[in-house]
């Protein structure tokens, strides 16, 4: 009897704990959902303020190719004054975040080839960019980066009563000098301390005309020890800073220009040298004859100098200009060679 009894409670004492434990276990699964907050606080509440953290583009690269490049060059191009102008940095950009920025290897520049085809089929037939890149993460920072690199590449061209569509930057070479050039960025250089080659090294002969690529104003003209005699052009926007060196030891630039000064798009700005690695003024301390060529990007001033410069590769760039390159004369009287195109 007192076993039974025993077992009788125990079981009534096991089927409260069952209860108790299935119940709560219903009851948190669907209990009512009350929010975090109160909702009866006045709705004028001032929300307090968070620092305003000024945001722009730390870091970018350039991988694009001169065959990608020009694919979507040739569509804007070809639509131009049509009814749905295709914009090549549209094109660009959709392709690239489409492969979720991948753009190194040979199968992904074969893609975003492919993507570049397919983005200009649909925007021809009236589809608009927002709409195709709405689910795209990637789409707005390569826009913004690709827009900051080449927003002035493309456009009309005034001469005279003629207007020509199409590049509106020149090589950094002048036309009919010759020079030679390979894909040298990141390679490391050793004059100084160890450090990445943030250009493009043109091989040609001393006192080939250098040109502006893009119109600005001169922001640097002198003496580095690294560059030697070397001119800084920022771009209107001042996004972009454009850097030629090592210079002609001597009349290294075009005597027509001081800092300060606006240049356009296809002026010479000096000649190519061997001048630099040296604190000493007009040295000539470069074995090979050639012109760095450099593009920086500023998409805020603090990355103008310091630790936090983004320098882009320019190969493939320096590659697309040769389809515009500035024709030049030399003035016998000053010794300095100007473009032979009227602006
Ligand atoms: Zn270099």
């Amino acid at each position: 009897m007192f076993l039974i009894f025993k077992t009788k409670t125990f079981l009534i004492v096991l089927a409260v704990i069952v209860a108790l434990i299935g119940g709560s276990f219903v009851y948190l699964q669907f209990r009512p959902y009350t929010p975090p907050w109160s909702c009866t606080e006045p709705t004028d509440t001032v929300e307090t303020p968070t620092p305003t953290e000024s945001k722009y583009i730390r870091w970018a690269q350039f991988d694009l190719t001169n065959a990608l490049l020009t694919q979507a060059y040739n569509y804007d191009v070809k639509s131009y004054g049509e009814e749905n102008h295709l914009d090549w940095i549209d094109l660009l950009s959709y392709s690239v975040a489409k492969n979720y920025g991948n753009v190194t290897k040979a199968s992904d520049r074969k893609k975003v080839g492919q993507y570049i085809d397919e983005c200009a089929e649909r925007l021809k037939k009236g589809e608009k960019i927002e709409d195709m890149a709405a689910d795209l993460k990637y789409f707005p920072f390569y826009n913004e980066v690709y827009r900051a690199i080449l927003s002035e590449f493309v456009g009309e061209n005034r001469q005279g009563d003629t207007v020509r569509y199409g590049l509106k930057v020149f090589s950094p070479v002048a036309k009919n000098w010759s020079y030679s050039h390979h894909n040298d960025f990141g390679s490391v250089r050793e004059y100084g301390f160890k450090r990445k080659h943030l250009g493009n090294d043109l091989m040609g002969s001393v006192g080939t005309p250098i040109i502006a690529v893009e119109s600005g104003v001169i922001e640097a003209m002198g003496w580095n020890q690294y560059g030697g005699w070397r001119v800084g052009i920022r771009s209107a926007d001042g996004k972009r800073y454009y850097y030629y060196a090592h210079l002609r030891k001597d009349h290294p630039f075009n005597n027509k220009f001081k800092e300060g000064d606006p240049v356009q798009a296809g002026d010479v700005i000096g000649y190519l040298g061997r001048s630099g690695y040296s604190t000493k003024e007009g040295v000539n301390n470069i074995e090979t004859p050639h012109l760095h060529f450099g593009l920086q990007l500023i998409f805020d001033e603090s990355q103008k100098e310091g630790n936090n410069q983004i320098w882009i590769d320019v190969y493939h760039i320096v590659e697309l200009l040769k389809k515009n390159r500035s024709a030049v004369v030399l003035d016998s009287e000053t010794k300095d060679w100007n473009r032979v195109e009227a602006i």
